[in-house]
């Protein structure tokens, strides 16, 4: 048996190359007949079947417009081969699908071979092979060609589709589909003798393509073909042929993207990314921009968590209110009242209100870091801290730092020079750790209500400064060297991954809440039992032992603004953990009606408000900061880190309260 294969295809998608891999040297070069065309016969074998196979030529239809063209309709037509293989460019599908989807509708024969797989790997474009196979019903191969891949499946595929009828391709043609259908049934009733679907032959009567419409010439229903011509001429105003290729092209459309995934490719990402890079790590404007994000998910972070935080807070001290009623009402003594509903739930209430505002900011930072972004961050700050000689790895430590200190301390193991290492332990402490959020914004709510963002951004924006100046004191002090150079890693960017981001919010609500749970829990009871004490006084009175102890510091605070005893008892309460200095005033202030938000607005004025933000970013690291220095380094270091902290946290508050009472 002889079989008749054709090779169709654009030009360029690869046709000759595919010919040349399946049948070698075994070729017959000559014309198309009565032209100039190169016809390429070749010769495969296997067992008794041998094929013929004919390299057509390059086209992108089969309209009659060029003489490529009109040979393929001729072969096509009048050769009858019993397979058509057609070769695409599979970077290019809905071009190229072009050609297929005509052959398909006439009812050729035919299997589709995707080309030039490599490029569209390198493109990032996914195909699905299996669907597009199912859609158009026929198998589909995927080769590289010019490498000779899937050339042998190819093969095979062509023996063993030799004999297949795949069914006649469906496309919707919209307004004229009634038409094509009404010349179709004529072509049907007329028994017009051609190798291809009647369907296909109506929809070429209907484009009045000259060859196929002479098929009917002869036809007693010629003129009922005319009148459905001009039927859909008169419907569509504009060219038939026109509206054809549209509907046919919007179908090849529907249809790639249906079998096509578009993945940015690493080259694309990496240019992409240097787009982007060329701009937000920019010498000049690359600090401000990375402000400007900071800025605006502080501002975003209190526009959304500030209803959720202030319900949670109206629910606690309605909590507080109504449990100390009932408690009393049970005939319970009053402290027990006093405990549960000063101490315990205002205590720790007083922190859990800020859980949404830890949650947002680490939203926020998570979704920074799997971006790529916060890495641009590290990069930029790099560049400025080896201006001021400093390592730029011990932003690592410093980033962590924004977290929690205690990390960040662990993190600066990876500083590769011991005295890098403690400078950056000594530095730490002066990046706002979340625990200090609580303050932060508790204050902002309460003194500076229209500009909590700004306030609290200052504040991180301060302790990152005085960290950068701190470290170049101590460089200057006790080491001195050169700083060894370092390359950042700057991968590229992609969108943030939900999973990882809740996760980092999960993790740090569980940490915060577990805090709260015990330590500040602890503190609580404690600050309250001292409150208490001496039997008989006022709670959380100056006469009570934790007023006597707070009433002797009090007066080292009076040039910061805040020398008031429940102040000093706040501070000294934060060393335990920095939210403490929260629940510490939520206890001793008590929860009246109107929360601690109004209260705190009759003790401070804005201005002690923000000194004593101040004196909470850099004064004495909590307990477990201080142990976790004295385990990476020694007890000096520990201490050290203590003196320095507060001595600086004070003279700043003051140097602040004094300097703005001048102006205002
Ligand atoms: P034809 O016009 O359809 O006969 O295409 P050719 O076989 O002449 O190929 C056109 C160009 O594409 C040639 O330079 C081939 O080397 C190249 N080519 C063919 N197949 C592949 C392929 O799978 N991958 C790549 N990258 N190039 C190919
Ligand atoms: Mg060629």
């Amino acid at each position: 048996m002889k079989y008749k294969i054709a090779l169709a295809g654009n030009p360029n998608s690869g046709k000759t190359t595919t010919f040349n891999q399946l049948v070698g040297a075994r070729e017959k070069i000559g014309n198309w007949s009565g032209t100039t065309v190169e016809r390429k016969e070749g010769f495969l074998k296997k067992n008794d079947t041998e094929l013929v196979i004919v390299d057509l030529p390059g086209i992108y239809s089969l309209n009659a417009y060029s003489i490529d063209e009109q040979i393929t309709r001729d072969f096509l037509i009048n050769e009858k081969p019993t397979l058509s293989v057609v070769i695409i460019d599979a970077s290019n599908l809905e071009r190229n699908l072009y050609l297929l989807s005509q052959l398909l509708e006439m009812g050729q024969n035919a299997i589709l071979v995707l080309n030039m797989m490599d490029i569209v790997k390198q493109k990032g474009l996914e195909i699905d092979l299996e669907e597009l196979s199912q859609i158009l019903g026929i198998p589909v191969i995927p080769t590289i060609a010019s490498k000779g891949e899937g050339i042998d499946s190819l093969k095979d595929i062509i023996f063993d589709h030799l004999d297949a009828h795949p069914n006649i391709l469906h496309i919707d043609y919209g307004d004229i589909d009634e038409s094509i259908h009404a010349i179709d049934s004529i072509i049907k009733e007329e028994k017009i003798d051609i190798n291809i679907s009647s369907k296909a032959l109506a929809i070429k009567i209907l484009e009045n393509d000259q060859t196929f419409s002479d098929f009917l010439k002869d036809s007693p229903r010629l003129e009922d073909i005319k009148v459905i011509q001009k039927k859909v001429q008169d419907k569509l105003k504009k060219d038939t042929d026109s509206y054809i290729i549209e509907r046919r092209y919007a179908y090849l459309h529907g249809l790639v993207k249906e079998c096509t995934k578009r993945q940015i490719t690493i080259e694309e990402r990496f240019t992409l990314s240097d787009k982007i890079d060329r701009i937000v790590t920019n010498r000049y404007i690359g600090i401000p921009i990375f402000l400007l994000f900071m800025y605006l998910l502080f501002t975003l972070v209190f526009k959304l968590g500030t209803p959720l935080v202030e319900s949670i807070d109206a629910f606690f001290n309605f909590l507080a209110v109504k449990s100390s009623y009932l408690i009393l009402k049970i005939g319970s003594p009053a402290w027990v009242a006093s405990l549960v509903s000063d101490g315990i739930i205002s205590g720790v209430g007083s922190i859990i209100v800020f859980l949404p505002y830890i949650l947002l900011l680490f939203m926020g930072i998570s979704c920074m870091e799997d971006s790529g972004y916060l890495a641009r961050g590290a990069f930029i700050m790099d560049r400025m801290m080896h201006a001021l000689k400093l390592h730029g790895k011990s932003f690592i430590p410093m980033l962590l730092g924004f977290g929690c200190t205690i990390p960040g301390i662990m993190a600066a193991r990876t500083l590769d020079s011991e005295k890098d290492r403690i400078i950056t332990i000594l530095v730490l402490p002066l990046i706002s750790c979340s625990a200090r959020l609580p303050v932060y914004t508790l204050f902002a709510a309460a003194l500076f209500p229209k500009a909590q963002g700004l306030v609290v951004f200052s504040l991180y924006l301060l302790g990152i400064l005085l960290a950068i100046i701190m470290a170049r004191v101590f460089k200057s002090i006790l080491f001195k060297g050169e700083v060894a150079p370092l390359v950042m890693e700057l991968p590229p960017y992609r969108l943030p991954n939900f999973k990882n981001v809740l996760f980092h919010m999960w993790i740090r609500a569980l940490f915060f809440l577990k805090k709260a749970g015990t330590l500040i829990f602890a503190a609580v009871i404690f600050i309250w039992i001292l409150a208490s004490l001496p039997v008989g006084v006022e709670y959380a009175s100056e006469e009570s032992v934790i007023g006597k102890i707070g009433s002797i510091a009090a007066p080292l605070l009076k040039p910061a603004g805040f020398g008031n005893w429940k102040s000093a008892v706040a501070l000294m309460s934060g060393i335990i953990a920095k939210e403490n200095v929260v629940s510490t005033l939520g206890t001793l202030y008590g929860v009246e009606e109107e929360g601690l938000t109004s209260t705190l607005r009759s003790h401070f004025t804005p201005l002690a408000g923000y000194a004593f933000l101040v004196m909470i970013l850099v004064y004495i690291p909590c307990v477990a900061t201080i142990a976790t220095i004295k385990n990476e380094l020694n007890w000096k270091w520990a201490g050290i880190s203590v003196l320095y902290t507060l001595i600086l946290g004070w003279i700043l508050s003051v140097l602040f309260y004094q300097i703005g009472s001048l102006f205002l």
